[in-house]
């Protein structure tokens, strides 16, 4: 496979001024005929290169130049060009060809999903379609005109608006859509099939009445009114937010059952995983319910970040992604909790992106190399890239971030530019200087920021002194400092934030600042402080950084009780169990007897017994890092001590604990079974606690904990309940009852392919010993299919990402399954496959027998035939 680099980058030698499609669709092939309106790129010299069309497992049927018939000699083919020379600056090429979505398994380029047509052209899939300049950079009017069975495909959709449509003989009838804004191949959609549609209206900012359609299948029409609400949430929300307003008649969203990703933005026409369209309380979690608001705001957030201004090239992909997380994460913070989203998406990107960093894969935020795009849809793109948009908005205030964005989208409508175009809008909207920022684009890996601290008391002074540093990753061995935002406070020996002054500031100005750290080693000094103060640092998780700072545990814990920012608070007491954590996984390295630190359940008591806290926080606070994080603070990770180390914390708190956890269980469970099913924060924050109590309960095995969880799983109105009741039975020792119950669920949900997925994961993660045997048992499941990426995901992914202790036997046989199924479907989907390869590629953080054993698996792979340039670049570079 072929590296590609971003200093490599030239404009393109042609532009396509308007593209005309036309899709004849048939059971067992599909005819594309595109009329490409092309010319020689003005801003380049007036000679005429070669023509090179990108165009891969197309059959090309016909072609022509200016109406003349083209031959064998007067172009090249080969299985990913075709190459010709034109003779004038400005030419018209028509192109028949001949596809087979019917057997397309990768799902890229146009595919058939659950009988019906759909695409999927992000990053490279156009190419798969028609011959075509396939970069972002190159930008064109669209129309399409599908034409198919009128029975099996009433519904004929493409991107823009409606102009015509009609029938034709033999059953066929179709449809012809235009795209009044131009867009690259990657933002284009076609969708036909026999799909129900819930309609609605919005009226934008400027008065314009637009009208909303979400598309599924018949059966899951009953299951689209949270998606709705959440789009017309969106869009209002980036009006009053952003000022971004919606520019087409029509905006439609269609959900299809078989999908690589989340969703996908095209211009008027996202297609979604229906994972992330389909919610109503019976058969979707309140998570589930989340990630439905967030991707519709994602996806439709696009339109701006992302279509009316694009990428130039793909290396520029976190100009569109990172802005577009950053903007829906503030989305559901607006309408969540938003101490909340902030906890759930730090301890997302601490675990899994920070993993990413220090792993074979490590890539800058705006990378300089790849060999296949597919593999950098990344969360170093998408989660670290939004903490980088976070970072300059708290560098330039809210005010002057908001003026930036206007520039950026004012001066850039209708372009595809860089990462440096965006940072230059914010630069001269806010006069900041962001030289040095900009190493966060182009330096990989987690800075490491550890802190110091030294008072005097005569002098009344206090100083902060920071030290960052950051470690190799492959290709950048020496790092430059980053300029890195440190929000903080000072708290006094009550709690309270103390008014800050630096050295040199004539007053003190509130109490609580943000510093910026932009050298090696770095000191802050505050006046003015009679008493030797406790700080609060990196308040809200204000910089994607590993910080350390000599807390004791008495000091987290009056952080916990006193930290005037929520997300802190949450901070301290992740920080202490990581301390008390770690200190029971060296007793059981030294094979002591384990012994949990009081302190901890002192802690999580008082926070049970206050009635005042946000239960959503205390929720979150109750639940000990996972075993995935704690790998990833580990030096050399050791799998069973990890496990054995929580577990056992897990019972302690459970048994300690007891009675204020029945308590608040059967409190809130009162209050569920009282209460319709709301998808609202308050009620989130009801069932996150009486869920997680109930987890903690089960481990005390006692029967009226067992009589609780059946009473709450048979009796229950939604799936947040019924699921967590089921995972708890899944992993309890009371085997009868937890068959019954998973028999009994899919019987009930055998026909619903999203909540099947669920009954797979929950028993892919159950770490009862046998968990191999089990998921090898459910993949022999009817319900189960290796074609469709949300069940791959649901039982393998889960398997091998979630259930460490089992996955990672010390026998191999866990990586052996994995790497099998790496190979499999290397042939049939290999975006899928080389996502799935994830926790083989981690094989440095492990101790020798295991290294040797996944860098085997790894081997194996390398050497099973010919490898896709998905698998292929993971597996190489995790092997160099
Ligand atoms: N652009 C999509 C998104 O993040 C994902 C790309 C894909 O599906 O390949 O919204
Ligand atoms: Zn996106």
């Amino acid at each position: 496979s072929k590296t590609i680099y971003l200093k490599d980058y030239r404009a393109p030698d042609y532009l396509i001024d308007e593209t005309h499609l036309t899709f004849e669709l048939f059971e067992d092939h599909t005819l594309v005929h595109a009329q490409l309106v092309m010319r020689r790129n003005p801003e380049l010299s007036a000679e005429l290169p070669v023509l090179s069309l990108d165009g891969q497992q197309l059959e090309l049927l016909r072609i022509t130049l200016d109406d003349r018939e083209l031959t064998a000699a007067d172009y090249q083919l080969s299985d990913s060009h075709l190459t010709l020379q034109p003779t004038q600056a400005s030419f018209v090429i028509d192109s028949t060809v001949r596809i087979h979505p019917e057997s397309n398994t990768a799902l890229e380029g146009l595919y058939k999903s659950s009988g019906m047509f759909c695409t999927q052209c992000e990053a490279e899939g156009f190419r798969k379609i028609t011959y075509y300049l396939d970069r972002p950079d190159v930008m064109s009017k669209f129309t399409t005109t599908v034409s198919g069975d009128k029975q099996k495909y009433p519904i004929l959709l493409s991107n823009g608006n409606p102009i015509a449509s009609g029938s034709e003989e033999g059953g066929r009838h179709w449809a012809t859509w235009e795209d009044p804004f131009k867009k690259p191949a990657y933002l284009f959609a076609l969708v036909a099939g026999d799909l129900w549609c819930v309609e609605d209206k919005f009226t934008t900012l400027s008065s314009r009445e637009v009208t909303l359609r979400i598309y599924v299948e018949p059966e899951n029409i009953d299951k689209v009114q949270h998606a709705m609400d959440s789009l017309k949430k969106s869009m209002k929300w980036d009006e009053e937010v952003y000022g971004r307003e919606y520019d087409l008649d029509i905006f439609m969203i269609v959900a299809v059952n078989d999908f690589n990703m989340g969703a996908m933005e095209n211009k008027g026409l996202n297609i979604f995983n229906s994972s992330c369209v389909l919610a109503r309380a019976e058969t979707a979690t309140d998570a589930a319910h989340q990630r439905v608001e967030a991707v519709v705001a994602h996806e439709y957030f696009h339109n701006w970040s992302g279509n009316r201004v694009t990428c130039r090239d793909w290396f520029q992909l976190s100009l569109k992604e990172g802005f577009t997380v950053f903007r829906d994460a503030e989305f559901s913070a607006d309408m969540n909790s938003r101490t909340v989203k902030r906890i759930e998406d730090v301890a997302y990107l601490r675990t899994h992106q920070f993993a990413e960093d220090a792993g074979p894969m490590a890539h800058p935020v705006r990378p300089d190399a790849y060999m296949e795009i597919s593999n950098f849809y990344t969360l170093t793109i998408y989660e670290k890239g939004s903490e980088v948009l976070r970072m300059i908005h708290t560098l330039l205030g809210n005010q002057a971030f908001r003026k930036g964005s206007d520039l950026y989208f004012e001066r850039h409508d209708g372009q595809a530019v860089t990462c440096d175009d965006f940072v230059k809008a914010m630069e001269d909207a806010s006069g900041i200087d962001l030289t040095q920022f900009k190493r966060w684009y182009t330096q990989a890996g987690t800075p490491r920021l550890a802190v110091s601290e030294a008072f005097d008391a005569t002098a009344r002074t206090y100083t902060l002194n920071f030290t960052q540093s950051c470690p190799a990753t492959p290709g950048q061995s020496d790092k430059l400092p980053f300029v890195i935002p440190v929000e903080l406070g000072l708290l006094d020996a009550r709690g309270n934030d103390l008014p800050l002054r630096l050295q040199g500031e004539a007053a003190a100005s509130g109490t609580s600042r943000v510093l910026s750290v932009t050298e090696a080693q770095q000191s802050f000094t505050f006046v003015d402080i009679a008493e030797q103060p406790l700080p609060s640092l990196l308040r809200g998780f204000s910089a994607p950084v590993k910080l350390s700072f000599p807390y004791d545990r008495d000091q987290l814990m009056f952080l916990m009780q006193h930290d005037s920012d929520g997300f802190n608070r949450w901070e301290a007491g992740q920080q202490l169990s990581v301390q008390v954590l770690q200190e029971l996984i060296g007793q059981q390295q030294r094979g002591e007897a384990l012994v949990l630190d009081q302190r901890l359940v002192t802690a999580l008591r008082s926070l049970l017994q206050d009635g005042r806290l946000d239960q959503a926080m205390v929720a979150e606070m109750l639940s000990l890092p996972g075993e995935a994080y704690l790998t990833e603070i580990s030096e050399v990770a050791d799998v069973e001590a990890i496990h054995g180390a929580r577990e056992f914390a897990r019972q302690q708190l459970a048994e300690a604990l007891f009675e204020p956890l029945w308590q608040r269980y059967q409190a809130n469970r009162e209050v569920s079974k009282g209460t319709p099913y709301v998808a609202e924060a308050e009620h989130f924050a009801r069932r996150s606690l009486q869920n997680i109590a109930l987890s903690y309960l089960m481990l005390t095995g006692k029967p009226e904990v067992l009589a609780a969880t059946l009473e709450q799983y048979e009796a229950c109105d939604n799936m947040t309940e019924r699921l967590t009741a089921l995972a708890v039975l899944v992993n309890s020792p009371f085997e009868a009852e937890r068959g019954k119950a998973l028999e009994a669920f899919a019987e009930h949900f055998k026909d619903n392919a999203l909540v099947m997925d669920q009954w797979f994961s929950v028993q892919a993660a159950s770490t009862l010993p046998g968990g191999l045997q089990r998921v090898q048992a459910l993949m022999q499941h009817p319900a189960f299919t290796l074609k469709n990426p949300n069940k791959v995901r649901a039982l393998i992914g889960a398997f091998a990402g979630q259930n460490l202790v089992n996955f990672h036997l010390a026998d191999g046989s866990g990586y052996r399954f994995l790497a099998d199924q790496v190979i499999t479907l290397n042939a049939l989907n290999p975006q899928i496959a080389s996502r799935l390869l994830a926790p083989l590629t981690r094989w440095r953080k492990y101790a020798a027998a295991r290294q040797a054993l996944m860098k085997a698996e790894l081997e194996r792979i390398l050497a099973s035939g010919e490898l896709s340039a998905d698998v292929y670049e993971v597996v190489s570079k995790s092997l160099a």
